[in-house]
């Protein structure tokens, strides 16, 4: 049907839990259990508390308002209740009282620890999945499955949260009120019992029905909800392109098929129970107007009809009446039960099926340090291929099937060292660098900073080390100066204006309104493309690295920033290792090294002047690039930009 029912990596893990529901009590419950337990018992004193009035009713009736029966209360000693008329009634009065004040208090307690248990677990199973997806690997979120893990945050935690607070809650009313309407109902007169309670197979057997014919479309429900949210999220990041070309109408068309498709869901799943909901009330009827006419008929003849005997009292007659209501609407839930139960179950699958995920770039048992980096960087025999690293994380092995996107790549650059890494797009540059910051780590071979594999250190050690300054510049919604301080969060105000000076960034945050806290907005969309990533950079400036990745800016900003940026760049790798990706030759004429690679292998390297005398692919790279680079300068001698 859709892309979102293909098998992702997520699914994997998600078929292999077990026992989700378990799971959820076993890792969650321990230290909150005593809400659930105050919860449970406060619903079951609010039930039975609930069940006195009739009772006391029924028995006034008897002694008191039609006169000559016995004032009697099942379970309770005849003893123990006043023997005089006006006792009694004051007793009846009391007790209902006391049992609505029950109801009352107990009704307030158990909703307070069943909302602070359920939200509680939903509070920390949100967190929980947020911390293990932040250790996840990259291969994960090239997936782009942000969406599947926005549902499992916001939805799936949801649903549990609904299961703890009402479907165990209901359960046990269920419980209690079938249970203990039936064994009053028996113990008052089980021949009329049996009258009352013969609509609750058939009250069973109708919900049976309902479950098992809902079920399948409870499920493509779900996956309508999927589909949709996937459909609106996918519109509302594409917006700038819906615009650019007209194509709101197409647009408001899909997402009018996907929300059609959900509201035809929907319906489905409403015609039934638009049957199951009056049936229940109708079998409930039945079952009222059967009591109703059998103990009527008994009191009028004042003799038990057909094969029953003994006698029945008007108070008996109305206590049935009145607790033959009191079990639908329990009865009437059990649907919404299993649903609820059904629905838990699902997403917490979904949820320990996130947490389930194995983490492969992680930090070793026993981490060599790596202090005082020297920037020493050393590439052995270098070959990576994401498919083999995707089907790793699925625990398959692709026998020799893997696309290689890096091959045997060897190079070393020396502590200041600059090295260029030049080739035609799709040639593994952007992989090789990523390699380093065990973004991914290498299928064979080793990278190695100041001696050390890169593995068998911290990750968040190499990562200190290397700062990368990419092509996209993300910035978080916040400040301007939180934005900079991404990273080194405790940098004092002084440093980062000294690093958004050394970016050239300084200027013009200090003409903005607020200055430093000027709010970038989400993306960054308030700056232009040339700001953003002078911000990106007093970023790195402050980060200090000793190694740094730059993967350059191809993004069009226009020449005097594009000359701002490189002045402020060429300042942040003086004295730093530098692996460099280079579109315009001209960035990297000085480069210690340069390195062409072309389907992932290195197919040329050394210094520009020796790849020139070489006349290879470098040479023709850079004679193509020439052409551009005489009109270029003759623009800025213009005086254009
Ligand atoms: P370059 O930086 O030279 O343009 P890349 O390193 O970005 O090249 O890409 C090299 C190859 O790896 C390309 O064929 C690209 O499609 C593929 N590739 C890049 N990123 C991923 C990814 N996250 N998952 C799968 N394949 C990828």
């Amino acid at each position: 049907m859709s892309t979102q029912e293909d098998e992702t990596p997520f699914d994997e893990y998600r078929d292999e839990v077990d026992r989700p529901l378990s799971r959820l009590f076993l890792e969650y419950g321990p230290g909150r259990l005593h809400w659930f337990a105050i919860g449970m018992v406060a619903n079951f004193v609010a039930q039975m508390s609930s069940l006195l009035p009739p009772l006391i009713l029924g028995a006034a009736i008897d002694a008191i308002f039609t006169g000559g029966g016995e004032y009697t209360l099942p379970l309770i000693p005849d003893v123990w209740l006043p023997a005089a008329e006006a006792g009694q009634f004051w007793f009846s009065v009391g007790t209902i009282a006391a049992a609505f004040i029950l109801v009352g208090v107990f009704t307030w307690i158990y909703g307070v620890s069943a909302n602070l248990f359920a939200h509680d677990v939903m509070h920390t199973v949100r967190v929980d999945c947020f911390r293990k997806m932040q250790n996840l690997d990259m291969t994960f979120f090239d997936d782009k499955q942000t969406g599947e893990v926005m549902a499992v945050l916001n939805n799936d935690t949801q649903n549990l949260e609904m299961f703890l607070d009402n479907a165990l809650v209901n359960s046990l009313r269920l419980l209690v009120m079938v249970g203990g309407i039936t064994a009053i109902l028996f113990l008052l007169n089980w021949q009329l019992a049996f009258v009352t309670l013969v609509a609750i197979p058939a009250m069973f057997a109708f919900t049976y029905w309902f479950m098992v014919t809902v079920e399948p479309r409870y499920v493509r429900q779900r996956a309508a909800v999927g589909w949709l949210n996937t459909r609106l999220e996918n519109s509302l990041s594409g917006m700038g392109l819906t615009k650019t070309t007209s194509s709101e109408d197409y647009e408001v068309g899909r997402v009018r098929k996907a929300s059609k498709r959900l509201f035809d869901d929907t319906m489905a799943v409403l015609k039934l129970s638009y049957v199951y909901r009056p049936g229940m009330e109708l079998l409930a009827g039945i079952a009222f107007a059967a009591t109703f006419l059998v103990g009527g008929w008994w009191i009028m003849m004042d003799t038990a009809p057909g094969p029953m005997t003994g006698d029945l009292q008007v108070g008996e007659f109305v206590t049935f009446l009145f607790l033959t209501q009191f079990i639908v609407a329990p009865l009437a839930e059990v649907s919404n039960i299993v649903d609820q139960y059904e629905n838990a179950k699902a997403s917490s699958e979904r949820v320990f099926g996130l947490m389930d995920i194995p983490a492969y770039v992680t930090d070793p048992a026993d981490p060599e340090p790596l202090e005082d980096v020297r920037g020493h960087v050393e590439y052995d025999g270098v070959s990576f291929s994401y498919s083999a690293t995707e089907a790793r994380a699925v625990g398959e092995d692709l026998e020799g099937d893997e696309e290689v996107v890096v091959e045997d790549v060897s190079f070393e650059a020396e502590p200041g060292d600059t090295v260029a890494l030049v080739g035609p797009t799709g040639a593994g540059k952007s992989t090789v660098l990523k390699l380093l910051l065990r973004l991914y780590d290498v299928d064979e071979g080793a990278i190695r900073v100041d001696g050390h594999d890169v593995r068998d250190v911290c990750v968040s050690d190499v990562r200190g080390a290397v700062g990368y300054v990419s092509q996209e510049t993300f910035l978080f919604d916040g400040t301007i100066a939180d934005n900079i301080r991404y990273g080194q969060f405790d940098a004092p105000m002084a440093d980062v204006r000294e690093a958004a000076r050394a970016a050239q960034a300084h200027e013009f945050i200090t003409d903005l309104e607020e200055r430093y806290e000027t709010r970038v907005g989400e993306r960054g969309v308030k700056l232009s493309g040339g700001q953003r990533q002078r911000v990106a950079l007093a970023r790195t400036v402050l980060q200090d690295p000793e190694i740094l990745i730059l993967d350059e800016a191809t993004s069009a900003v226009d020449t005097k920033t594009e000359l701002m940026i490189q002045q402020s760049i060429d300042r942040l790798t003086e004295g730093r290792t530098t692996l460099a990706i280079a579109h315009r030759l001209s960035t990297i004429r000085e480069a210690d090294r340069i390195l062409v690679l072309e389907g992932g292998r290195v197919v040329e390297r050394g210094d520009h002047d020796t790849l020139l005398e070489a006349d290879g692919r470098y040479a023709t790279l850079w004679a193509a690039q020439a052409g551009n680079l005489d009109h270029a300068l003759e623009t800025l001698a213009d005086g254009g930009e």
